[in-house]
């Protein structure tokens, strides 16, 4: 501001000196929410209510309304604008039973500890069957096992090789999109030995109409996690349920108890193992009504023009769902009443959005680009939390080097949070790529791992593990992003090179 009143003199001088008032305004401006944070911070008051009150919020279940009524009553009462629920339709709902399993053959009195995969039936009361090992990778090996699996319990194959508690991670971002440095020819190495997701998923297909139409009984899958954690995932196919033919109940079995299984049921000699085991789900007929929760800070200029701050509402029932994505969710809540709260005023509108079915295949955040495709030119940045509760260290611009110059001198206040850099990683799997699919900039943050790879979809994702001075460090990060994005002189730009498409 007060250089702006010094230059008066030549134009360029009076240009610079504009450009600076303008650094020193939106400098001024991030202040303004950094301290606003500190003040009656409801970070871990709305991440504890989410995760001891309401609980486990799975798709299409009554506690995901709740956590959709609870959270619009939020954004409401920190003044947002147009809070809404925005509704969509899943083919089925689904209902988690129990799941129990014993050894019988050997008689060695071993219980076992499993979790069913998501929208998978139950077992017709309880079994006893033989264990097979099924180690088929493509459909030629997948004819030895023809006439063999009648009434079997399956292991997919040898257990995983786990990750010993105490062993480092890789650093995260391990894929980058690097660009040879300008004059050198780009490095010439082998291609890397990834499978084919399309082929993997066809050849998934297969194998379950395989072992449906052999008669097996029940798949089990290693939950390749450390220290017996369970795991789950899984969702609805398709969107024809009414036709299509009832899925094989699936389970993860905890790693040790499933690598014990292997072992017995590949012993020399041929000898049966065999297991008693029981499951009760329950299908839900369909369709059934659910919601993203939506609220926002209307653009003081540019009110139809827009920057989303998104996180998943809904989240696996093994648990509490704090990590995945309790902890978004209340990181997204917190970032609105920060920047509605702080009288900044942002340019365009910043809209908040609570997805859902985003652990069945990104469904609600689908389902709100389609429902918005007259705004998505006019969208200029989505960007997501949903790596746990670390804190947040970078954004990956999945590729878009043209955002990286723009971008990067506008997120300087956060250097003293702890936020590393702005680059060009990928990173797929959460709402943001529903957003790149269609061109539009879709982005998640980049964050440090605490113990997201055992709580992530375990029966340990509990409140206990969440770390507030890291999540409120999250909040600004998303809300002095999303201000600046808001408040840039344009649109950011759509161009992205073929190659760095991260979807
Ligand atoms: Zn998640």
């Amino acid at each position: 501001m007060l250089l702006a009143l010094v230059a008066v003199g030549s134009s360029s001088w009076a240009e610079v000196s504009r450009e600076e008032a303008a650094r020193a305004e939106a400098l001024a401006q991030d202040q303004k929410v950094m301290s606003t944070a500190k003040k009656d911070s409801e970070i871990m008051a709305n991440l504890t209510h989410l995760s001891d009150m309401i609980g486990p919020r799975l798709t299409g279940s009554a506690a995901l309304k709740r956590a959709n009524d609870w959270t619009a009553a939020k954004m409401k009462s920190y003044g947002l604008s147009n809070v809404d629920l925005e509704g969509w339709t899943i083919p089925l709902g689904w209902e988690r039973g129990t799941a129990t399993a014993r050894i019988i053959e050997p008689d060695n009195g071993r219980s076992l500890s499993l979790a069913s995969l998501g929208w998978t039936p139950g077992t017709k009361g309880k079994i006893e069957a033989d264990v097979v090992i099924l180690n088929a990778k493509n459909s030629k090996e997948l004819m030895q096992y023809r006439g063999k699996l009648k009434d079997a319990v399956i292991l997919r194959g040898a257990p995983a090789v786990v990750r010993p508690v105490n062993e480092p991670l890789p650093a995260p971002g391990a894929t980058t999109d690097k660009k040879p440095e300008p004059g050198k020819e780009p490095e010439k190495t082998a291609p890397p030995m990834r499978p084919n997701y399309a082929e993997m998923m066809a050849f998934r297909r297969e194998l379950m109409e395989f072992l449906r139409t052999e008669g097996a009984a029940v798949l089990l899958q290693d939950a390749a996690k450390p220290l017996n954690l369970l795991t789950t995932t899984g969702g609805w196919q398709g969107t024809d349920r009414a036709n299509a033919p009832e899925p094989l109940p699936s389970a993860y079995m905890a790693h040790e108890h499933y690598a014990l299984l292997h072992r017995l049921a590949s012993r020399p000699g041929a000898p049966k193992t065999r297991i008693a085991i029981e499951i009760t789900n329950k299908l839900l007929p369909g369709p059934v009504a659910v919601y993203n929760t939506v609220g926002e800070i209307r653009g003081s200029e540019k009110p139809d023009e827009f920057v989303i701050l998104g996180a998943h509402l809904d989240s696996w029932d093994l648990a509490q769902g704090t990590t995945d994505n309790g902890t978004g969710t209340s990181v997204v809540l917190e970032a609105a009443r920060i920047l509605a709260r702080s009288d900044v005023k942002p340019r365009r509108t910043i809209r908040f959005v609570l997805f859902t079915g985003e652990e069945q295949g990104l469904y609600g955040s689908r389902a709100y680009v389609q429902k918005h495709k007259e705004e998505l030119p006019r969208i200029s940045m989505c960007l997501v939390h949903d790596t746990g509760t670390g804190k947040v260290i970078g954004i990956g611009l999945q590729g878009r080097e043209i955002v990286k110059p723009l971008l990067e001198p506008e997120l300087a206040s956060l250097k003293d949070l702890g936020f590393k850099d702005v680059n060009l990683r990928s990173m797929g799997g959460s709402d943001h790529a529903s957003f790149e699919k269609e061109g539009v900039p879709g982005f998640a943050v980049q964050q440090e791992m605490s113990e997201y790879r055992f709580t992530h979809h375990s029966q340990a994702d509990t409140l206990d593990k969440a770390h507030e001075a890291d999540l409120t460090q999250g909040a600004l990060v998303m809300a002095v992003t999303a201000l600046r994005v808001a408040n840039m002189p344009n649109l950011l730009p759509r161009d992205k090179p073929v190659r760095g498409r991260g979807e």
